[in-house]
């Protein structure tokens, strides 16, 4: 592997992480405001509605899952965005996707192991997600990585010990 394409392999990883987090702010806990006019913008709203709709039952029943679902997922992650390399046509965008795709791959399954065996992942990590689950689901979007919460002023610290019985905040 040139240098050149380890680069690309890891701007197209740290964009997904920016991805992650914009999508888990902005999709995933939206908040209806004036239905769009346009038949797109409707058609777009609609499809957030959809997506958040599945994140607040996520976030009421963190250890339901869905194998289908989440083989779905990383389908369609490596389909849609394989979507820009055959558009930019650059030699080294295809380079970008895998860390991209790979990223998308980390963090869902990441996030499954936070929820489901989360002595396998890293302790702050762990706690990172825990607080947006239980005390502030506005703060610590990010998963795999906290940087975007701390570049956008939203990390919470956690208020109480985790070892208190879990709580379940929908947002
Ligand atoms: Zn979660
Ligand atoms: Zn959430």
């Amino acid at each position: 592997m040139q240098r050149r394409q380890i680069a690309a392999t890891t701007l197209g990883w740290v964009l997904w992480t920016g991805t992650e987090y914009a999508m888990h702010r902005g999709a995933f806990h939206f908040r209806p405001t004036r239905s769009r006019s346009t038949l797109g913008g409707r058609a777009r709203q609609a499809l957030i509605r959809l997506v958040a709709a599945e994140h607040r039952s996520h976030h009421r029943e963190p250890l339901r899952t869905s194998l289908f679902l989440r083989l779905l997922g990383h389908v369609a992650v490596a389909a849609v965005s394989s979507g820009v390399p055959v558009m930019v046509r650059h030699r080294d965008a295809w380079a970008g996707w895998v860390g991209f795709t790979v990223g998308y791959s980390v963090y869902e399954t990441v996030h499954w192991r936070i929820h489901h065996c989360p002595g396998t992942v890293n302790d702050a990590r762990v706690e990172h997600h825990r607080v947006h689950h239980e005390e502030a689901t506005r703060s610590n979007f990010g998963v795999t990585v906290p940087w975007w919460d701390h570049a956008f002023g939203t990390v919470a610290v956690a208020r109480r010990r985790p070892d208190l019985s879990p709580g379940v905040l929908v947002d």
